[in-house]
């Protein structure tokens, strides 16, 4: 078992795997319920055989995407193969993926945002992986409102479009997977191609932060947060722009 940390919810019924993959440091998230192997792996971001290694004892039945950023999907190929899986997504993403092959053909590299320079200034590896293969693109729809269910574990999905416009959040039992939409300290960056400030901070005002204030905030990288700290600090984000 390869997760970098398992969170043991017991009242509510989640175990969340997190694997930490690729440059970016991307969480990748497995979660299931105790009394079920039927799990499900959302954003497999790299490194898929360490993603396969985690889900070793459990049965994956779906593949679910916060957004189709090049460090959300590089694993993709390689998961969906060792399970037989089906790619779920919003489909107002449809764009990105193909911007993101754009530009990896016209640069080199994909487009890591606002830190691209910084990135290969110190030489990490923001380029296609050599020996896997590329994602096809191909999702099923998955829209707002959707419950996602697999085993005893039911997910709620939510529409948070501004990182991307078919960026989507995936609630459940005091926890919400929030891809690159909310952070601890703030909301994910607008700089991309396709994003836009005021859409983000609607999602997470009307979308987020009607979430009960003691649920958790699992983001697409680094460390969880509660509803509750950002909460506090809106108007402030607001007022800095970003
Ligand atoms: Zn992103
Ligand atoms: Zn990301």
């Amino acid at each position: 078992m390869s997760a970098d940390i398992e969170l043991v919810d017991e009242p509510n019924g989640l175990i969340a795997r997190r694997v930490v993959v690729g440059a970016l440091e991307t969480n990748c998230w497995i979660l299931f319920s105790p009394n079920s192997k039927k799990a499900i792996v959302i954003d497999p971001g790299d490194e898929p055989g360490r993603i396969v290694d985690a889900c070793s004892d459990l049965e994956p039945a779906v593949l679910l995407l916060t957004h189709q950023h090049w460090d959300h999907v590089l694993g993709v190929p390689e998961v969906v193969d060792a399970f037989g899986l089906e790619v779920q997504a919003h489909p107002a993403d449809a764009p990105i993926w193909p911007n993101e092959l754009d530009h990896l053909a016209e640069h080199g590299h994909f487009d890591a945002g606002t830190a691209t320079s910084e990135l290969l200034g110190c030489g990490c590896h923001i380029g296609a992986p050599a020996d896997s293969l590329l994602w096809d693109g191909k999702t099923t729809p998955l829209l707002s409102g959707a419950s996602v269910v697999v085993g005893n574990l039911e997910l709620k999905v939510l529409h948070t479009p501004g990182h991307t416009p078919g960026g989507l959040s995936f609630t459940t039992r005091g926890h919400v997977f929030t891809g690159d939409t909310l952070f601890p300290g703030g909301p994910g960056l607008t700089g991309w191609p396709f994003s836009d400030f005021q859409t983000i901070i609607s999602s997470i005002r009307s979308q987020l932060f009607s979430l009960p204030g003691t649920d958790q905030v699992h983001p697409g990288h680094g460390e969880s947060t509660k509803i509750a700290a950002g909460q506090e600090e809106l108007e402030a984000w607001i007022a800095r722009g970003w």
